[in-house]
């Protein structure tokens, strides 16, 4: 398997959960190594942009609102397989189907409320550590 980045990002209810490092350990046991960080608000525009590919869907006001409702913790992860990986650490979207042990499985309320976000392919992976993060705020390991 290729060694990846992808974007993760810990929502609002998991940082009010205070489940920051609890999640950031599930990254690093996994194999993945935390080579971007930072925490933020983030403005309704950021919000807007960041899930633009979701604009027409009926939960995106919603989305916007949650995302923007406190503090976000968002990194780059890098590994092995990083962006499967990381989806199968978050578990389903919707947490009464994520799979036991998995992140939103033991942390999300609901789907909206639903602790991480992971990127879904490489073209995303891309796009959102780009939208986040400039080439010097990134720290690959050897
Ligand atoms: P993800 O890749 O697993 O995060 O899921 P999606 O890309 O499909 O959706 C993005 C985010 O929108 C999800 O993580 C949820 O927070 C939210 N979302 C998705 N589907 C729904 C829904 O049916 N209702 C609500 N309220 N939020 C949703
Ligand atoms: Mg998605």
């Amino acid at each position: 398997m290729a060694n990846e980045r992808t974007l993760s990002i810990i929502k609002p209810d998991a940082v009010a959960k205070n489940v920051i490092g609890e999640i950031y350990s599930r990254f690093e046991k996994a194999g993945l190594s935390i080579v971007a960080s930072r925490m933020m608000h983030l403005t309704q525009e950021q919000a807007e942009g960041f899930y633009a590919e979701h604009k027409e869907r009926p939960f995106f006001n919603d989305l916007v609102a949650f995302m923007t409702s406190g503090p976000v913790v968002v990194q780059a992860l890098e590994g092995e397989g990083a962006i499967l990986k990381n989806r199968d650490l978050m578990g389903a979207t919707n947490p009464k189907e994520a799979d036991a042990g998995t992140i939103r499985a033991d942390f999300a309320t609901s789907i909206d409320a639903n602790a991480v976000h992971g990127s879904d392919s490489a073209a995303s992976a891309e796009r959102e550590i780009a939208y986040f993060f400039s080439d010097n705020e990134i720290c690959p390991r050897g």
